[in-house]
């Protein structure tokens, strides 16, 4: 055979063989939205399915954070405009559902989960980019808010029309966004034929499926040291999400100021360092993880049960460990002689 034939054939079979090629089992990448990076781990998906997977993962992402940003202008920041002059009108659509999710998810928390504080939020500074510095705020203007005591359920949702009584509600999705985005994503890529499928957004978690033939394992972080404190295998279709006093703070006069602020008392919440929940549902999982945090080791087991909540994890401010026995199950702590306070809700 002359040579330019037999290059041609050669040319001929390394294609054949490039488009026999399995795509790699495991198919990886990093998104930087939402405000965190996001990274997505897919298993066993052709790679034009994968391809197509994270590009909607990245335009509805993306779509949901303009959506649903708490301080730069878009369609809450409207809503919150219209909702500010307490009186009926005609809602942006990519909110309601959104917004009704929260209402029920509040109920359910006995309103420690309470995204109508948006005031209360920003009075604190947890409504920009760049961490607030304090000093806190002053305690008159707190009680004022409080005293206007804005719910989820001044609200009222009819079709596109929303209604609502307290010109003090000022909505800030910050606890359930994250989450109720996963579960949209996640339902996405389903439809597409994906499978197996992790998504981290920030330590905020949603799987489906396996990891080849074992589930997916993934750490939850240390709240006061680097690294990890435990490890867990997820089943099918479970969230993990973690609320933690570390994730944006400023120190005043030896204080910690956290951005998870207490309804009731309109400051940070005491006396716990980080919360880890799970549930098939991440926006519950979302807001579950916040409003836990509020209730603290006195009532977290109440408010988790009331929320449907069967796993969770809390950490006090004295770094001790609290545990449901059914998350101690499966848990595996780094260390193994690790120390914890075992109790069954009541
Ligand atoms: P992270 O954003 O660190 O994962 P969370 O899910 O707990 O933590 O959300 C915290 C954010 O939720 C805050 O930055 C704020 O925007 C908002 N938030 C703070 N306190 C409350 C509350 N009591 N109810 C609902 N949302 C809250
Ligand atoms: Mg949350």
């Amino acid at each position: 055979m002359r040579t330019f034939s037999k290059l041609y054939l050669a040319f001929i079979i390394g294609i054949f063989l490039t488009a026999c090629q399995p795509a790699p089992k495991e198919q990886k990448l990093s998104l930087f939205v939402f405000g965190t990076l996001v990274d997505v781990t897919l298993w066993g998906v052709d790679k034009q399915t994968a391809e197509q997977a994270v590009k909607d993962i990245e335009t509805d992402l993306k779509f949901m954070h303009f959506a649903w940003h708490a301080w730069q202008p878009g369609p809450l920041g409207r809503v919150n405009e219209l909702l500010s002059l307490a009186g009926e009108f005609s809602a942006n659509p990519a909110l309601l559902d959104i917004i009704a999710k929260s209402q029920q998810l509040a109920n359910n928390s006995e309103h420690l989960f309470n995204p109508a504080i948006g005031h209360l939020i920003a009075l604190w500074g947890y409504n920009s980019d760049d961490p607030p510095k304090g000093p806190p705020p002053d305690e008159k203007r707190i009680k004022k808010l409080l005293a206007k005591n804005p719910r989820m359920d001044d609200i009222s949702i009819d079709h596109v029309r929303m209604k609502n009584k307290n010109a003090a509600v000022k909505l800030d999705l910050g606890a359930i966004a994250k989450g109720y985005a996963l579960d949209r994503v996640v339902n996405n890529i389903k439809t597409l034929g994906v499978k197996n499928a992790i998504i981290n957004a920030g330590g905020d978690i949603k799987a489906i499926g396996k990891h080849g033939d074992r589930n997916w394992h993934i750490g939850i972080r240390h709240p006061r040291k680097e690294g990890v404190l435990a490890g867990i295998s997820l089943q099918d279709g479970e969230s993990i999400f973690t609320s933690g006093d570390y994730e944006r703070f400023y120190e005043h006069e030896g204080i910690r100021y956290h951005h998870i602020i207490d309804g009731r008392t309109g400051y940070p919440a005491q006396g716990v360092q980080s919360i880890t929940v799970i549930h098939p549902d991440a926006a519950t999982a979302d807001a579950a993880a916040t409003a836990l945090f509020i209730a603290g080791v006195k009532d977290w087991h109440r408010i988790a049960k009331k929320m449907g909540i069967k796993y969770a994890m809390l950490i006090d401010t004295n770094g001790n460990i609290h545990l449901n026995p059914a998350m101690q199950k499966r848990l595996e702590f780094k260390d193994k002689n690790q120390q914890m306070n075992i109790s069954a809700p009541l």
